[in-house]
């Protein structure tokens, strides 16, 4: 097409431009993304070994799943459209219509509701235990029909740190399969771990930017395989241009997570410290009443700070996150800029009031991501929001 003397059309011209391509040996220092929704196969390869449609994958994806499957130490990965779907794709690729699954009250809100109000209506039965009763995992095992123990840790928003060992030692006795969702600790973390499948929310330390919204499950050849030939129907692929901006985000993935938990920690000095905070749930404080299991399993103590203000300090969290002025009211965490959300009205709504307050969520309690600002400035933002007078 369009060689000189080509005889075709404008509009024919228009609609296949000129391919530019590279001698071998002169190669592009980054990855390019491939913008393209479909390849022209190879016509002497099979379709299965090749890409096709993007849909199924694209090099700039896979470039991606390969990276972190390397990152968690892990045979495969799988890369799909939100973290939520990552955890959906993973779960309806493990299981049928009679099974049993187990997992905890201290889930990520959006996870707990699809276990308990989703997963029944095709069948799947569950048991949503309290994370720090191990005891109770064994007894609700059901011999032939639990499928798999899914856990959080540290938890959302509340930072409840699960015995990984603990957990999977009951598994294993009764072949039982064990997915975490590791989002808070960061894609480093507990990598050494017989887990059969990691999850992250890319969306949050993966990326890093704030972004993006992407999900990803890693783990051994085999389950991934399944995994994949259900998010491939389920149509969760991640657009290209989305994977570039996490394989860029994770160049400097280290940098940032080191920096994350330096201002973390100096922030939940501070908050410990401050007459008109009850309470601070940091795993990197000694006062965390996992604090020894979290520094057994983890090197870094991650960006969440979760606290209770005092009520004379102002009516509710959400009139506490109004009187801040750096520090954002919103949703996410593990990007570079600091955000607070309440933790009732984001976390709890879904739960009755009893369970709300043994997980430490209420009308005063906070959940907040800290970022890559000055600490000093955020401690500052911090101090004055707590000795205002309320209004
Ligand atoms: C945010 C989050 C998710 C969901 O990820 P999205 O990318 O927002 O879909 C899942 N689990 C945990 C622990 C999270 O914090």
């Amino acid at each position: 097409m369009n060689n000189p003397g080509d005889t075709s059309g404008i509009n024919t011209f228009l609609n296949h431009p000129p391919l530019v391509t590279l001698a071998p040996g002169n190669t592009p220092l980054l990855q390019p993304i491939y913008q393209s929704a479909k390849f022209s196969p190879n016509e002497e390869l099979p379709y299965w070994e090749q890409f096709v449609y993007g849909r199924i994958s694209n090099p700039t994806l896979r470039q991606l799943e390969k990276t972190l499957a390397h990152l968690q130490q892990r045979e495969d990965c799988v890369v799909v459209s939100s973290g939520i779907g990552a955890i959906t794709g993973m779960l309806l690729g493990l299981v049928r219509s009679g099974d049993h699954v187990i997992t905890f009250q201290q889930l990520y809100k959006p996870t707990r509701m699809f276990v308990r109000d989703v997963l029944p209506r095709y069948g799947i039965s569950h048991s949503l235990l309290d994370l720090s009763r191990l005891a109770e995992i064994e007894s609700a095992i059901i011999p032939g029909k639990t499928k798999l123990i899914h856990f959080e840790s540290p938890t959302n928003p509340n930072l409840f740190i699960a015995d990984i060992e603990g957990i999977i030692k009951i598994a294993r006795r009764h072949g039982v399969l064990v997915t975490m969702d590791g989002t808070f600790a960061g894609l480093h973390q507990h990598t050494h771990f017989d887990i059969d499948l990691m999850v992250q929310s890319l969306t949050k330390f993966g990326n890093g930017h704030g972004d993006v919204i992407a999900g990803s499950i890693a783990g051994r050849q085999e389950l991934i395989k399944k995994i994949r030939e259900i998010t491939v129907y389920l149509g969760a692929h991640l657009d290209p241009q989305a994977c570039y901006l996490i394989q860029r985000g994770l160049k400097t993935y280290f940098l940032r997570y080191e920096r994350h938990c330096s201002n973390a920690r100096a922030i939940a000095q501070f908050l410990q410290s401050h007459p008109r905070v009850k309470s601070v749930v940091y795993p990197g404080l000694d006062s965390h009443p996992q604090h020894s299991l979290a520094l057994r399993q983890m090197n870094d103590m991650g960006a969440v700070v979760a606290f209770a203000i005092d009520p004379s300090v102002a009516p509710s969290a959400d009139a506490f996150c109004h009187r801040l002025r750096l520090i954002q009211l919103a949703a996410s965490l593990g990007a570079t800029e600091t955000i607070i959300a309440p933790t009732l009205p984001f976390f709890g709504t879904d739960l009755p009031e009893n369970l709300r307050e043994t997980l430490g969520i209420n009308q005063h309690t906070l959940r907040l991501s800290v970022g890559l600002e000055d600490v000093s400035d955020l401690i500052r933002d911090l101090s004055f929001a707590l000795s205002e007078e309320p209004k």
